[in-house]
Protein backbone atom coordinates (compact mmCIF):
# COMPACT_ATOMS: atom_id res chain seq x y z
CA UNK A 1 0.00 0.00 0.00
CA UNK A 2 1.24 3.62 -1.26
CA UNK A 3 1.76 5.89 1.53
CA UNK A 4 3.96 8.64 -0.36
CA UNK A 5 2.07 10.35 -3.80
CA UNK A 6 4.19 9.20 -6.75
CA UNK A 7 6.11 11.98 -8.65
CA UNK A 8 6.52 10.66 -12.53
CA UNK A 9 9.41 12.87 -14.19
CA UNK A 10 10.03 12.97 -17.82
CA UNK A 11 13.32 13.46 -18.85
CA UNK A 12 13.44 15.09 -22.21
CA UNK A 13 16.96 15.39 -22.28
CA UNK A 14 18.43 16.97 -25.58
CA UNK A 15 15.39 16.64 -28.05
CA UNK A 16 13.30 18.18 -29.72
CA UNK A 17 12.48 21.95 -30.07
CA UNK A 18 9.84 24.65 -28.59
CA UNK A 19 7.38 23.46 -30.91
CA UNK A 20 7.60 20.37 -30.03
CA UNK A 21 7.80 21.19 -26.56
CA UNK A 22 4.77 23.04 -26.99
CA UNK A 23 2.87 19.90 -28.22
CA UNK A 24 4.46 17.54 -26.33
CA UNK A 25 2.95 19.49 -23.09
CA UNK A 26 -0.72 20.50 -24.89
CA UNK A 27 -0.95 16.60 -25.59
CA UNK A 28 -0.11 15.81 -21.71
CA UNK A 29 -2.63 18.50 -20.24
CA UNK A 30 -5.24 16.90 -22.25
CA UNK A 31 -4.76 13.96 -21.06
CA UNK A 32 -4.20 15.04 -17.30
CA UNK A 33 -7.60 14.74 -16.03
CA UNK A 34 -7.73 11.28 -16.25
CA UNK A 35 -4.80 10.51 -14.06
CA UNK A 36 -5.37 8.74 -11.26
CA UNK A 37 -5.22 9.96 -7.56
CA UNK A 38 -3.88 8.52 -4.10
CA UNK A 39 -6.22 9.51 -1.00
CA UNK A 40 -7.56 12.34 -3.40
CA UNK A 41 -4.65 13.78 -4.81
CA UNK A 42 -3.53 13.31 -7.96
CA UNK A 43 -0.05 11.86 -8.86
CA UNK A 44 2.46 14.44 -9.46
CA UNK A 45 3.67 14.93 -12.95
CA UNK A 46 6.61 17.24 -13.92
CA UNK A 47 8.61 17.54 -17.18
CA UNK A 48 11.98 18.63 -17.82
CA UNK A 49 12.66 19.82 -21.23
CA UNK A 50 15.89 21.80 -22.43
CA UNK A 51 16.73 25.09 -21.48
CA UNK A 52 15.60 26.79 -24.87
CA UNK A 53 12.00 25.32 -25.00
CA UNK A 54 11.25 26.31 -20.97
CA UNK A 55 8.98 29.16 -21.98
CA UNK A 56 7.43 27.40 -24.53
CA UNK A 57 6.83 24.83 -22.29
CA UNK A 58 5.93 27.01 -19.28
CA UNK A 59 3.04 28.74 -21.42
CA UNK A 60 1.42 25.69 -22.35
CA UNK A 61 1.78 24.12 -18.69
CA UNK A 62 0.48 27.30 -17.13
CA UNK A 63 -3.12 26.19 -16.20
CA UNK A 64 -2.24 22.77 -15.71
CA UNK A 65 -1.10 20.94 -12.54
CA UNK A 66 1.90 19.71 -14.64
CA UNK A 67 5.40 20.64 -13.06
CA UNK A 68 8.32 22.82 -14.91
CA UNK A 69 11.74 21.68 -14.67
CA UNK A 70 15.58 21.88 -15.86
CA UNK A 71 17.77 19.47 -16.16
CA UNK A 72 20.87 21.07 -14.91
CA UNK A 73 21.66 24.66 -13.18
CA UNK A 74 25.41 26.27 -12.15
CA UNK A 75 25.32 26.68 -8.65
CA UNK A 76 26.21 30.53 -8.63
CA UNK A 77 23.90 33.11 -8.51
CA UNK A 78 25.15 35.05 -11.53
CA UNK A 79 28.53 35.68 -13.29
CA UNK A 80 30.69 35.10 -15.53
CA UNK A 81 30.45 31.00 -16.43
CA UNK A 82 29.61 31.54 -19.81
CA UNK A 83 27.12 28.63 -21.05
CA UNK A 84 25.45 28.04 -18.09
CA UNK A 85 21.96 28.69 -16.19
CA UNK A 86 21.41 29.88 -12.36
CA UNK A 87 18.73 28.86 -10.01
CA UNK A 88 17.23 32.29 -10.36
CA UNK A 89 16.95 32.23 -14.11
CA UNK A 90 15.72 28.92 -14.01
CA UNK A 91 12.53 30.33 -11.51
CA UNK A 92 11.78 33.32 -13.91
CA UNK A 93 11.62 30.56 -16.88
CA UNK A 94 8.67 28.85 -14.56
CA UNK A 95 10.39 26.10 -13.21
CA UNK A 96 9.95 24.68 -9.79
CA UNK A 97 12.34 22.18 -10.00
CA UNK A 98 15.76 20.45 -11.27
CA UNK A 99 17.49 17.18 -12.50
CA UNK A 100 21.07 17.59 -10.10
CA UNK A 101 23.82 14.78 -10.75
CA UNK A 102 21.85 12.60 -13.68
CA UNK A 103 24.35 10.03 -14.41
CA UNK A 104 24.94 11.46 -18.02
CA UNK A 105 25.87 14.83 -16.27
CA UNK A 106 28.38 12.56 -14.16
CA UNK A 107 29.59 10.69 -16.87
CA UNK A 108 29.99 12.58 -19.53
CA UNK A 109 30.29 16.17 -18.05
CA UNK A 110 32.82 15.16 -15.21
CA UNK A 111 30.23 16.13 -12.37
CA UNK A 112 30.82 14.88 -8.77
CA UNK A 113 29.26 14.59 -5.46
CA UNK A 114 30.74 17.57 -4.16
CA UNK A 115 29.47 19.38 -7.40
CA UNK A 116 26.03 17.95 -7.31
CA UNK A 117 25.83 18.78 -3.35
CA UNK A 118 26.85 22.46 -4.37
CA UNK A 119 24.27 22.78 -6.91
CA UNK A 120 21.62 21.16 -4.48
CA UNK A 121 22.53 23.89 -2.04
CA UNK A 122 22.21 26.48 -4.35
CA UNK A 123 19.14 24.85 -5.98
CA UNK A 124 17.24 24.72 -2.00
CA UNK A 125 18.61 28.47 -1.31
CA UNK A 126 16.98 29.78 -4.28
CA UNK A 127 13.55 27.84 -4.13
CA UNK A 128 13.60 25.29 -6.69
CA UNK A 129 13.32 21.18 -5.67
CA UNK A 130 15.78 19.45 -6.73
CA UNK A 131 15.64 15.26 -8.26
CA UNK A 132 19.00 14.24 -7.35
CA UNK A 133 19.75 11.19 -9.38
CA UNK A 134 22.08 8.48 -7.57
CA UNK A 135 23.10 5.00 -9.03
CA UNK A 136 25.75 2.78 -9.97
CA UNK A 137 27.31 1.27 -12.91
CA UNK A 138 27.53 -2.98 -14.50
CA UNK A 139 30.83 -2.99 -13.27
CA UNK A 140 30.39 -1.76 -9.65
CA UNK A 141 27.06 -3.37 -9.14
CA UNK A 142 28.75 -6.96 -11.10
CA UNK A 143 31.59 -6.66 -8.24
CA UNK A 144 29.60 -6.12 -5.21
CA UNK A 145 29.91 -2.27 -4.79
CA UNK A 146 26.34 -1.38 -5.24
CA UNK A 147 25.62 -0.19 -1.72
CA UNK A 148 29.16 1.66 -0.76
CA UNK A 149 28.59 3.70 -4.35
CA UNK A 150 25.15 4.01 -3.39
CA UNK A 151 25.83 5.43 0.17
CA UNK A 152 28.78 6.97 -0.96
CA UNK A 153 26.46 8.94 -3.46
CA UNK A 154 24.22 9.66 -1.37
CA UNK A 155 26.55 11.51 1.46
CA UNK A 156 28.55 13.45 -0.97
CA UNK A 157 25.70 14.64 -2.89
CA UNK A 158 23.17 15.21 0.64
CA UNK A 159 26.45 16.70 2.80
CA UNK A 160 25.36 19.40 4.82
CA UNK A 161 21.88 19.46 3.78
CA UNK A 162 19.02 20.01 6.98
CA UNK A 163 15.62 17.21 7.40
CA UNK A 164 14.06 20.41 6.44
CA UNK A 165 15.92 21.10 3.41
CA UNK A 166 15.61 17.02 2.76
CA UNK A 167 11.54 17.37 2.97
CA UNK A 168 12.29 19.65 -0.65
CA UNK A 169 14.40 17.02 -2.49
CA UNK A 170 13.33 13.96 -3.94
CA UNK A 171 15.99 11.11 -4.82
CA UNK A 172 15.99 9.39 -7.78
CA UNK A 173 17.48 5.88 -8.05
CA UNK A 174 18.74 5.40 -11.74
CA UNK A 175 20.91 2.13 -12.35
CA UNK A 176 23.74 3.80 -14.88
CA UNK A 177 23.02 0.36 -16.46
CA UNK A 178 19.65 0.59 -17.05
CA UNK A 179 19.20 4.15 -18.59
CA UNK A 180 18.30 4.54 -22.19
CA UNK A 181 19.73 0.64 -22.80
CA UNK A 182 16.63 -1.00 -22.54
CA UNK A 183 17.49 -2.94 -19.90
CA UNK A 184 15.59 -2.39 -16.36
CA UNK A 185 16.05 -3.58 -13.02
CA UNK A 186 13.60 -6.28 -11.61
CA UNK A 187 11.46 -5.17 -9.08
CA UNK A 188 13.68 -7.12 -6.33
CA UNK A 189 16.73 -4.88 -7.53
CA UNK A 190 15.36 -1.41 -7.70
CA UNK A 191 13.34 -2.62 -4.25
CA UNK A 192 16.31 -3.49 -2.59
CA UNK A 193 17.76 -0.34 -3.29
CA UNK A 194 15.57 1.68 -2.35
CA UNK A 195 15.39 0.12 1.07
CA UNK A 196 18.92 0.29 1.46
CA UNK A 197 18.65 4.44 0.78
CA UNK A 198 15.83 4.81 2.67
CA UNK A 199 17.65 2.80 5.55
CA UNK A 200 20.84 5.24 5.41
CA UNK A 201 18.56 8.46 5.09
CA UNK A 202 16.91 7.21 8.55
CA UNK A 203 19.82 6.64 9.88
CA UNK A 204 21.18 9.70 8.62
CA UNK A 205 18.45 12.19 9.59
CA UNK A 206 15.54 10.56 11.19
CA UNK A 207 12.40 8.49 10.22
CA UNK A 208 10.10 10.77 9.55
CA UNK A 209 12.48 12.22 6.97
CA UNK A 210 13.41 8.62 5.72
CA UNK A 211 9.23 7.96 5.53
CA UNK A 212 8.49 11.46 3.88
CA UNK A 213 11.01 11.27 0.77
CA UNK A 214 10.70 10.16 -2.38
CA UNK A 215 12.55 7.93 -3.83
CA UNK A 216 12.03 7.45 -7.81
CA UNK A 217 13.25 4.64 -10.00
CA UNK A 218 14.77 5.50 -13.73
CA UNK A 219 16.06 3.20 -15.90
CA UNK A 220 13.85 2.29 -19.46
CA UNK A 221 10.84 2.49 -17.25
CA UNK A 222 7.97 2.41 -20.24
CA UNK A 223 4.60 1.80 -20.40
CA UNK A 224 5.09 -2.20 -19.96
CA UNK A 225 6.98 -2.55 -17.40
CA UNK A 226 5.67 0.56 -15.05
CA UNK A 227 2.63 -1.20 -13.02
CA UNK A 228 5.29 -3.51 -11.85
CA UNK A 229 7.80 -1.22 -10.89
CA UNK A 230 5.68 1.07 -9.32
CA UNK A 231 3.14 -0.94 -7.09
CA UNK A 232 6.25 -1.66 -5.20
CA UNK A 233 5.40 0.13 -1.86
CA UNK A 234 9.31 1.47 -2.00
CA UNK A 235 9.43 2.89 -5.34
CA UNK A 236 7.71 6.04 -4.93
CA UNK A 237 7.67 7.28 -9.01
CA UNK A 238 9.64 7.09 -11.64
CA UNK A 239 12.04 9.60 -13.63
CA UNK A 240 11.44 8.77 -17.31
CA UNK A 241 13.88 9.08 -20.33
CA UNK A 242 12.54 7.76 -23.33
CA UNK A 243 9.45 6.98 -23.13
CA UNK A 244 8.93 10.98 -21.92
CA UNK A 245 9.10 11.71 -25.59
CA UNK A 246 5.55 10.42 -26.69
CA UNK A 247 2.59 11.59 -24.76
CA UNK A 248 0.70 8.55 -25.29
CA UNK A 249 3.25 6.16 -23.60
CA UNK A 250 4.21 9.32 -20.96
CA UNK A 251 0.82 8.92 -19.94
CA UNK A 252 0.21 5.32 -19.35
CA UNK A 253 3.38 5.01 -17.25
CA UNK A 254 1.60 7.71 -15.10
CA UNK A 255 -2.12 5.77 -15.14
CA UNK A 256 0.10 2.75 -14.02
CA UNK A 257 1.79 4.81 -10.86
CA UNK A 258 -1.25 4.33 -8.51
C1 LIG B 1 16.78 9.15 -17.61
O1 LIG B 1 17.09 9.91 -18.49
O2 LIG B 1 16.83 9.53 -16.44
C2 LIG B 1 16.38 7.78 -17.96
C3 LIG B 1 16.08 6.96 -16.98
O3 LIG B 1 16.33 7.46 -19.28
P1 LIG B 1 15.59 6.19 -19.95
O4 LIG B 1 14.20 6.14 -19.36
O5 LIG B 1 15.57 6.48 -21.42
O6 LIG B 1 16.38 4.98 -19.60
Amino acid sequence: MKTRLPLIAGNWKMNGDSARARELCNALVSRSPHWPTLNGQKVDVAVFPPFVSLPAAHEALKDSDIVLGAQNMHEAVSGAYTGEVSAAMLLTAGCQMVILGHSERRQLFGETDLGVNRKAQAALAAGLKPIICIGETLAERESGQTNAVIEGQLRGSLAGLTKEQLQKVTIAYEPVWAIGTGRVATVEQAGEVHRFMRGWIESRFDTDTANGIRILYGGSVKADNARSLLANPDIDGALVGGASLNADEFDAIIRASV
